[in-house]
């Protein structure tokens, strides 16, 4: 089965083709990426597997623009992978938000359609540009099945407990005011992958996972299972990331607007934004340079390192409680998978818990499934590679398969 992945951002559209003939039997065809989506000078940058990148600029007006972009690119003759778009025969939408209505991926009909709709109040930054790209491709390739894979939907399992707010319960019923948790599809792959890894019975493990980018997550995954999550009703909750702020007093936040006059608007845009480590910092959100600086000495390259260490920290010993001690810790996403500075700040000192962290292991390994415990170590502590366009082929895969 031939399937297009599609994560539509807001400006920007990531695809892969791949070719699956089973969930673990697969090619990636070719992979890209749309850029500045409706500003004066776009860009696509496509690579076919095993050939170089072809990058092109041109503008590319709206979402439908850069799917047909995409749909020409694979059939071209130069580019190509496909012989025509006949041979494509599904599409993966990765959809970020799928409120209460989703706890697994759903085929999209009108009426799954008209439900993620309505959630994209919950994600006003990214559901619309997902339905913009469902239609797109509805409207260019009228007949194909198209799949949503929801980025909260592994989180719908977690009780009450710990998806409630203490505020007014009323704002939860009149607005669904609670946790929801994101990054569901990489949780839910790396734990199983994990689990694999180590041996464990993935239906009798504790398992917390670390997905560091430049967005964050922390998880914890009980028997498979996501009990609680640190993203909360927005991207915003957790850890510190790039640029978004992690956990804040909402008293800080409502003490800053008066004090800066910032309206709801404006203070999105300095906790969405302007804070993580590019707000601590100054230097930047990326965590490389943020490395590079501390290598050179600067002490608030070595502070920003430390508080999103020390935060990982914190969550780890806090799901550790949650699910009544841990089997294994896991590090994925560009941050998790490379950044060894992270990775020590977060695991050093958890001896109390069982974690033999090998720092030498910690600082070769980088991208690769591999333990970052020694082999005596009680808890185990990994990296485990995420891949979440694999994930989306293989709901979508599944869902085709059993229409
Ligand atoms: P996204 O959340 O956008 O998918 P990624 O998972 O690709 O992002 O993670 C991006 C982050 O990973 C950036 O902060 C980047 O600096 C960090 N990163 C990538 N490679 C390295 C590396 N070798 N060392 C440290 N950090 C890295």
């Amino acid at each position: 089965m031939i399937i297009l992945v599609l994560n539509c951002g807001s400006s920007s559209l990531k695809y892969q083709v791949l070719d699956m003939k089973s969930n673990d039997n697969y090619t990636l065809k070719a992979k890209g990426l749309v850029e500045r989506i409706g500003g004066p000078v776009g860009s696509v940058t496509h690579t076919v597997t095993g050939s170089d990148k072809y990058i092109v600029e041109k503008p590319v007006p709206d979402h439908a623009a850069g799917i047909k972009e995409v749909l020409d690119l694979l059939t071209s003759n130069e580019h190509g992978v496909l012989a025509s778009l006949g041979e494509l025969d599904a599409v993966g939408h990765r959809v970020a938000h799928g409120g209460e209505y989703f706890s697994e991926s759903a085929l999209i009909t009108p009426q799954t359609e008209a439900k993620i709709e309505e959630c994209s109040e919950l994600a006003p930054l990214h559901q619309p540009a997902n339905l913009l790209g469902i239609r797109a491709v509805r409207s260019l390739l009228p007949s194909i099945p198209q799949v949503a894979v929801f980025d909260t939907s592994f989180h719908q399992t977690m009780p009450q407990w710990a998806y409630l707010y203490s505020i007014p319960y009323e704002y939860y019923e009149k607005y669904k005011v609670r946790r929801y948790g994101f990054h569901g599809t990489s949780h839910k792959f790396v734990a199983a992958k994990a689990a694999k890894f180590a041996g464990l019975d993935i239906n009798n493990s504790r398992i917390i996972t670390c997905h560091l980018g430049n967005g964050s997550s922390i998880t914890a995954v009980k028997d498979g299972k996501s009990i609680d999550t640190s993203m909360g009703f927005t991207p915003v909750e957790g850890v510190t990331m790039g640029t978004r702020s992690g956990n804040i007093d909402a008293g800080a936040v409502l003490f800053l607007q008066e004090k800066e006059g910032l309206d709801a608007a404006a203070m999105s845009n300095v906790l969405n934004k302007k804070s993580g480590l590019l707000g601590i910092s100054g230097i930047s959100s990326d965590c490389r340079d943020i490395q590079a600086a501390a290598d050179q000495g600067s002490e608030i390259a070595l502070t920003t390192q430390k508080v999103l260490g020390y935060g990982i920290k914190k969550y780890i010993g806090a799901y550790a409680a949650a699910l009544n001690g841990v089997d294994m810790i896991v590090f994925t996403g560009g941050i998790g998978e490379n950044s060894s500075s992270t990775r020590a700040n977060a695991c050093r000192g958890l001896e109390y818990l069982g974690v033999d962290f090998d720092e030498e292991a910690n600082l070769r390994i980088h991208g690769v499934d591999a333990y970052l415990s020694k082999p005596e170590s009680k808890v185990k502590v990994a990296v485990i590679t995420t891949d979440e366009e694999l994930v989306i082929a293989q709901d979508t895969m599944a869902i085709v398969n059993s229409k």
